[in-house]
């Protein structure tokens, strides 16, 4: 095993402790639709996603989420998170250096931002200012927003068409009409999830039109 591997894999496995405190529960080699790589098995009762692609290249998958479903649907996230491991090096690395803090930043600078609108609301402004303000306000979120979201939604959009790609449309549809069933998710990821995500749809859109 080079060095490097070797780093990846202890990295994942300290990563994983943050996730549960249990940390990696099981490591195999897991393959599907011909591709086969290690993942990393973590109970994340608490985490919400069902598996991720790590900035250490390795992959991980949430018991929790996964226990309860078909082959079908973990054969799915395992390609999903291969995708990101396919994405362009810009993409990729732009993804990595970017998305963490400005994440960090709507998480902090939203709130700042409604406190401050709030505050502004009940000074009872004039009619004039409280539009100019508002829209003042409301462009700054867009602006804090944005980029995350345009970043978020290549790279994952990116992933999906390299699925779509290597399963082709049945299953990739398939695959989310599975996902669509077993779907028990609270208001807040519904929200995540449409803001962050494109729809199946679109990807299958964009296929279509890269042919
Ligand atoms: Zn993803």
């Amino acid at each position: 095993m080079q060095a490097t591997e070797w780093l990846s894999i202890v990295f994942t496995r300290i990563y994983a402790r943050l996730i549960d405190r249990g940390g990696v529960t099981n490591e195999e080699f897991y393959q599907a639709h011909g591709e086969k790589k290690r993942v990393f098995w973590v109970n994340g009762k608490n985490w919400p996603m069902a598996g991720q692609y790590t900035l250490f290249g390795t992959i991980l998958l949430n018991e929790t989420k996964l226990d309860n479903v078909s082959e079908n649907i973990v054969d799915y996230v395992f390609l999903h998170e291969i995708g990101h491991s396919k994405a362009p090096t810009l993409l990729g690395v732009t993804s990595v250096l970017l998305r963490v803090p400005l994440l960090l930043f709507a998480v902090i600078g939203i709130p700042v931002l409604i406190g401050q609108w709030l505050i502004f609301l009940f000074s009872i402004p004039g009619l004039n200012s409280l539009m100019i303000k508002s829209l003042a306000y409301f462009i700054l979120v867009l602006i804090l927003v944005g980029p995350l979201v345009i970043i978020w939604r290549l790279d994952e959009g990116h992933a999906e068409f390299w699925v779509i790609s290597k399963v082709g449309e049945d299953i990739y549809r398939n695959f989310h009409e599975e996902i669509k069933e077993n779907r028990n998710k609270g208001y807040i990821m519904k929200i995540f999830h449409k803001v962050f995500y494109p729809k199946p749809n679109q990807i299958i859109w964009f296929k279509h039109i890269m042919k």
